[in-house]
């Protein structure tokens, strides 16, 4: 019987009996994955012949909600769930499908997303970077940036121009890049929050095989339309999914550590971005003795409108998608509030913590989570698509402005004057 005849009562209870059978701290964090993903509660939404139980997106939130309440960890954090399995199961072939998905799901496999370069983020489509057939083969040579997680990554989404005389959309293909050869060179960046997420990757002479290349030649850009959407929603969806610190993939070494200590959440910008939003700053100016404060209040009160908002925008997007509509501009939208949200939680936050809330560390107040959120919220206006290409979005496809003038999607891309914001 299709799981997704069941009601939300069922998956509540079948969830929770597996995790009564099944969560054991003691458990390496691999074991644990193993384990997960065998039930296939590691991916609910994927189709069960690929590690899931076809659920619907509202069903996984509830199993994301049952295994937080249970103190267990969730599922593989990063972009291999995130965005390659889904662009996998969407475009790859069987054989594909066979060979990564299981090591995503179980993380056994940790995978980069390397898509950005220093003159293609926003304009994605300039992209340069150059892969030429040799053979079975295909060789690459370029630059990629802003590659979050690379230092950990076994496998990356590359995508890279194999012809340059189609127009640059036509002449993008997509692979999956083995990170460790020769050849790869990952230099990390160092943010002003401390950490190095993100990092500059050097690819010279790099090789993958034909059998990597996902979707057709030449077609990469639609597989990598589907990594981005995959993308908005992952960034926007939240949903009470348990998040843990554990970081999968073969390099950190958390595959062979206790599940149980990873049980408390994750660390550093990742729970710091999970505290924005009216109920972190309300339960915050609770503790702080701050709700009598007319100008916190009044705040607070505009924050909460503005997540009921969000929050019904969500719902609106998921109801045109089971309507099988196409996503409409309320992805859009959703991200544009994503940003406010996150720079007023920031504000008021910081408001209410004083001096105290700009220290960093375990002995700052809340632990240094206020002043994490403050140093990485520019970044949430810039991932997924900036606000002001969010803002042209609405501007050209919703409210019907007219474009800028452009011929770069008829002129090859050898001929167009790349580099520059067409
Ligand atoms: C935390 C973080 C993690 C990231 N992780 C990854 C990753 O793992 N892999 C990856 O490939 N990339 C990653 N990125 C890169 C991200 O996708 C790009 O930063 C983003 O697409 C913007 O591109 P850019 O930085 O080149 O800025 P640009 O595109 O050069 O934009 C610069 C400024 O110009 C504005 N602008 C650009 N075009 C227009 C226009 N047409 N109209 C109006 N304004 C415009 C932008 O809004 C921005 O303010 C990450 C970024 C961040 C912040």
């Amino acid at each position: 019987m299709a799981v997704t005849e069941k009601t939300s009562q069922d998956v509540r209870s079948e969830i929770r009996a597996w995790l009564a059978e099944n969560w054991d701290p003691d458990l390496t964090v691999g074991e644990w994955w193993e384990r997960l993903a065998d039930g296939g509660w590691a991916v609910p939404t994927w189709p069960e012949e690929w590690h899931g139980r076809g659920l619907s997106r509202d069903e996984a939130n509830i199993v994301g909600q049952e295994i937080a309440e249970a103190g267990a960890i969730g599922p593989p954090a990063g972009l291999g769930l995130m965005l390659a399995g889904p662009t996998i199961v969407a475009h790859g072939n069987d054989e594909q499908k066979r060979r990564y998905l299981r090591p995503i799901v179980t993380g056994r496999e940790a995978w980069c997303q390397l898509f950005s370069e220093p003159g293609a983020g926003s304009d994605l489509a300039s992209l340069q970077c150059k892969g030429e057939r040799d053979g079975d083969e295909w060789i690459f040579n370029g630059q990629k940036v802003w590659t979050s997680g690379a230092q950990h990554a076994d496998l990356g989404m590359l995508i890279a121009r194999t012809n340059p005389d189609a127009p640059k959309h036509k002449g993008i293909s997509y692979f999956a890049l083995e990170m460790a050869q020769a050849g790869v060179e990952v230099r990390p960046l160092r943010e002003m929050t401390g950490r190095a997420l993100f990092n500059e990757v050097f690819l010279t002479d790099v090789r993958a095989h034909n059998d990597a290349l996902i979707g057709d030649e030449n077609e990469g850009w639609g597989v990598a339309m589907t990594t981005l959407a995959n993308e908005r929603v992952g960034l926007g969806a939240g949903g009470g999914a348990a998040r843990s610190g554990a970081v999968p993939g073969t390099k950190t070494g958390h595959l062979e550590r206790r599940a149980g200590d990873f049980a408390k959440g994750g660390g550093g910008a990742q729970m710091a971005m999970a505290a924005r939003g009216g109920g972190m700053m309300l339960k915050l100016a609770k503790g702080l003795d701050k709700t009598g404060d007319p100008i916190i209040r009044q705040e607070l009160m505009k924050l909460y409108t503005l997540d009921q908002i969000a929050r019904y925008t969500t719902m609106r997007s998921k109801a045109a998608a089971k309507a099988g509509k196409r996503p409409g501009p309320e992805a859009n939208t959703a991200k544009l509030m994503m940003s406010k949200i996150t720079r007023m939680s920031r504000d008021i936050g910081l408001s209410m913590l004083g001096p105290g809330g700009t220290l960093i560390g375990k002995e700052a107040p809340l632990g240094g989570m206020i002043a994490e959120m403050a140093l990485f919220s520019p970044a949430v206006s810039i991932y997924g698509g900036s606000d002001e290409v969010q803002k042209n979005i609405i501007g050209e496809r919703v409210l019907g402005l007219p474009k800028e003038p452009n011929d770069d999607k008829i002129t090859p891309f050898r001929d167009l004057k790349v580099g520059t914001q067409r």
